[in-house]
């Protein structure tokens, strides 16, 4: 199995754990950040396979996730939040809500 490396957002100590058992009908392989606050996460979940081919899943996932391509996609809600609160004004200033709004849809 391939070795985690540290979480991409804080550079914390990463760790793998497992939701369900072979037995039930969720199981998922999660790889998450041990800093507190941190929302480094990672989940891979399948019926057909095991824990090991999920471990292998989502170590992979955890390991290429990258900052740059998160860092984008986090720019762009927020653009797009101001954009919306700006052309779809209607008296209400809520451009902190919107944007809080996309960013919680980007790393939810
Ligand atoms: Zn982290």
């Amino acid at each position: 199995m391939s070795e985690l490396k540290p979480c991409p957002f804080c550079g914390g100590e990463a760790k793998l754990h497992h939701v369900g058992n072979m037995h039930t009908k969720k199981r998922v392989s999660v790889v998450e950040c041990q800093t507190f606050g941190c929302f480094g996460l990672a989940r891979v979940g399948a019926l057909k396979h095991d824990f090991e081919w999920m471990d292998e899943k989502v170590i992979d996932k955890w390991n290429t996730r990258n900052n740059e391509a998160f860092k984008l996609e986090l720019i762009e809600a927020i653009e797009g939040a101001v954009d919306s609160t700006i052309w779809g004004y209607d008296g209400d200033c809520n451009v902190m809500d919107n944007i809080k709004e996309a960013i919680d849809e980007v790393i939810k």
